[in-house]
């Protein structure tokens, strides 16, 4: 169950690199990013956390003709190494391209990784989920080149290299390591893409022996969901590798089976110099401004930025607030309680 939330999910090499206190650059966000983030703000002071806060405002700004960083959050990010942020609304159609792409582009973040756990004190369809998803982050459909070709029919391009299948899925193997799992599970479709998604599966066959104590399957996509459905224990002892569609549409689906909410997961966008911590979900437009969000995926995702920079104590007595608040009934409406934000924020403080 979720008592060791993460613990076990978060990188620990760089760890010792970073002096107390801590700097983060802090992305607010969109809708409820506002929230949410007063709301962790609000958690961490009343926890001790030694961190400094710096607000980075990632724009959008256009530069030849693409959607981009303002120099000086790029300067801001770069020099902290640890972001955390809130969600980013996408104008859907035309509009600036998504600026959470631009970001994991902008800082090479080419692994997203994404835990999804049961809750104690809120069963929904299934007890004692623990799944752990490492998502390929910075290409596939997501690399966002898309081409009307007349009025009627558009091309969109998928890119793979071999170079960010390698590293992402060693990255997975290393965090099989790190948690104690026996097995990756690479997930591809490459019988109807037999190229992009043949590549992620070529290469991932070319490290079975990267190390010999984590043993690699192979799963089509189609099958993969099923049996996750069906019988989700068969991916405990996993860590699950996926281009980054699949893996984008594979942990909502996780959030849904393991929590029955997307206010509940956290997740670590990880590259080799910076890395950002930020929830799974979006804007929530419909819920923004009502005091109505879950703070809880972007207070774990501070979480995971904690024990990514040696916070660890700090983390886990956050967490084990959050839980026994809510295993006490305090809980907002997407976990079908009656508390709004606040009320759940001040709660978790009155534990710290
Ligand atoms: P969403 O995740 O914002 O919302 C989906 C549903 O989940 C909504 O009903 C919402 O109310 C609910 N929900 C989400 N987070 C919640 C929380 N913390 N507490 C309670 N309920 C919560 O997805 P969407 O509506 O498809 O997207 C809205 C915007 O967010 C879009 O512009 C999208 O591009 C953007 N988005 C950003 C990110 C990101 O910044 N990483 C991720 C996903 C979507």
């Amino acid at each position: 169950m979720l008592s060791s939330t993460f613990k076990n999910t978060i990188l620990k090499r760089s760890q010792a690199t970073f002096t107390k206190p801590v700097t983060v650059s802090l992305i607010e966000g969109d809708g409820i990013g506002i929230e949410i983030t007063a709301s962790v703000k609000k958690i961490f002071a009343k926890a001790g956390v030694p961190i400094k806060w710096e607000d980075c405002d990632v724009g959008p700004v256009i530069k030849n003709n693409n959607t981009a960083i303002p120099d000086e959050a790029v300067a801001n990010i770069k020099k902290n190494r640890v972001a955390l942020k809130g969600p980013l609304a996408t104008p859907i159609g035309k509009g600036h391209r998504s600026l959470n792409l631009t970001l994991r582009q902008t800082f090479g973040l080419y692994a997203n990784l994404r835990p999804a756990q049961s809750i104690k004190g809120y069963d929904f369809l299934y007890k004692d989920i623990d799944f752990v998803v490492v998502r390929e982050n910075t290409e596939g459909e997501y690399f966002g080149v898309e081409h009307e070709v007349n009025s009627d029919n558009v091309v969109s391009i998928k890119l793979i290299t071999k170079e960010a299948c390698e590293r992402v899925i060693k990255f997975a193997i290393d965090q099989a390591v790190k948690t104690g799992r026996k097995n990756v599970v690479v997930v591809h479709q490459s019988t109807v893409q037999p190229k992009t998604d043949g590549l992620f599966k070529e290469v991932g066959e070319s490290l079975v022996n990267y190390n010999k104590d984590i043993k690699l399957q192979f799963e089509l996509l189609e099958s993969y969901i099923y049996r996750s459905v069906k019988d989700p224990k068969i991916y405990h002892d996993a860590v699950v590798v996926a281009p980054n569609l699949y893996g984008d549409i594979i942990t909502d689906l996780n959030s849904g089976l393991a929590v029955g909410s997307l206010g509940m997961t956290p997740s670590a966008n990880i590259g080799t110099d910076v890395s950002i911590f930020e929830a799974v979900h979006g804007s929530a437009p419909d819920i923004a401004g009502k005091d109505l969000a879950n703070p809880s995926a972007m207070l774990f995702a501070g979480c995971m930025l904690l024990e990514h920079v040696g916070l660890s104590e700090y983390s886990e007595k956050i967490k084990k607030a959050a839980l026994a608040t809510i295993a006490e009934g305090i809980k907002t409406g997407d976990l079908k309680g009656k508390s709004t934000n606040s009320q759940y924020t001040d709660a978790i403080c009155a534990k710290l």
